[in-house]
């Protein structure tokens, strides 16, 4: 059986991407921050629905510390990982200038970071076995920007930058390393819009609707599949057609 280690997946689309590879026999570690009771219901949800193994792991993707620990204990209790989904993200809404350091660095260490932690403990093991895949979450944000996001830009845009390098690296050692980036998703991110300005987004997506987290478990778990076995170094728009 394949192991899936998800970052960020007590809820959103880290959960939703939890049950999508569930439902396609992975057995899933699903890492989460604070979120520990979702994250054991998560889990025993889907070892009741698809009979898959199913762990919770607690460790904060800033710490490189914590993430070794953690892709160790996966090791021995799953298996070793075979795709690695860096999803563990946070948002900060605030005017440029107004944006402290402090501010900046945590949303470059989550965002950023995070993702160089998940992917330096997981990769030895891939690289060995000549085998893996890697997907990570970024935001249609860091390819266009956004107004009163300029460090959640900066980040997900370095997530890109960081897809399509690592996948030229990685492409002889037969890793594919692809990169999602989704529009307005419906998850608790968004938890700082009111009515209208969700209206106002929903209207500025061709497709007349916001996203659910379920519209980026399906393109990520088609990434990591055999049938995008030719695709890597990829960005993939999941936007609704906003970009
Ligand atoms: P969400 O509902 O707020 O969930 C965030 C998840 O990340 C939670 O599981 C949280 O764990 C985890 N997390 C946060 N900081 C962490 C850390 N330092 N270490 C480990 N886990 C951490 O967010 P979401 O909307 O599902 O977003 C998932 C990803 O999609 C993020 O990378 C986000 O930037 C990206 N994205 C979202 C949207 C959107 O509109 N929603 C759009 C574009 C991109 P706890 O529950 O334990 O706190």
């Amino acid at each position: 059986m394949s192991v899936v280690l998800i970052t960020g997946a007590s809820r959103g689309i880290g959960a939703a991407c939890a049950e999508a590879f569930a439902r396609k026999g992975y057995a899933v570690a699903v890492n989460y921050r604070h979120s520990r009771q979702l994250a054991e219901a998560l889990c025993a949800q889907l070892r009741d629905s698809f009979g898959v193994r199913a762990v919770p792991y607690c460790a904060d993707v800033r710490d490189d510390k914590a993430v070794r620990a953690m892709v160790c204990a996966i090791e021995q209790q799953l298996g070793e990982i075979d795709v690695l989904v860096n999803n563990a993200g946070v948002a900060l809404s605030a005017l440029f200038t107004q944006t402290d350091e402090q501010s900046w660095q945590e949303i470059i260490d989550t965002n950023l970071s995070g993702v160089y932690h998940c992917c330096h403990a997981v990769l030895p093991s891939m690289i060995r076995r000549h085998s893996g895949c890697v997907l990570n979450i970024s935001s249609m944000w860091g390819e266009v920007g956004a107004s009163c996001e300029v460090a959640y830009s900066a980040a997900k845009a370095g997530v890109i930058g960081l897809t399509r390098a690592l996948s030229k690296e990685l492409a002889p050692s037969n890793i594919r390393v692809n990169c999602i980036a989704p529009g307005v998703v419906m998850t608790d991110m968004l938890s700082g819009y009111d009515a209208d300005a969700l209206e106002a987004l929903r209207q500025d997506t061709p497709l007349m609707r916001l996203g659910t987290p379920a519209d980026i478990a399906g393109a990520a778990v088609f990434l990591c599949c055999d049938d995008a076995s030719f695709i890597t170094g990829q960005v993939l728009g999941v936007n609704g057609g906003m970009v």
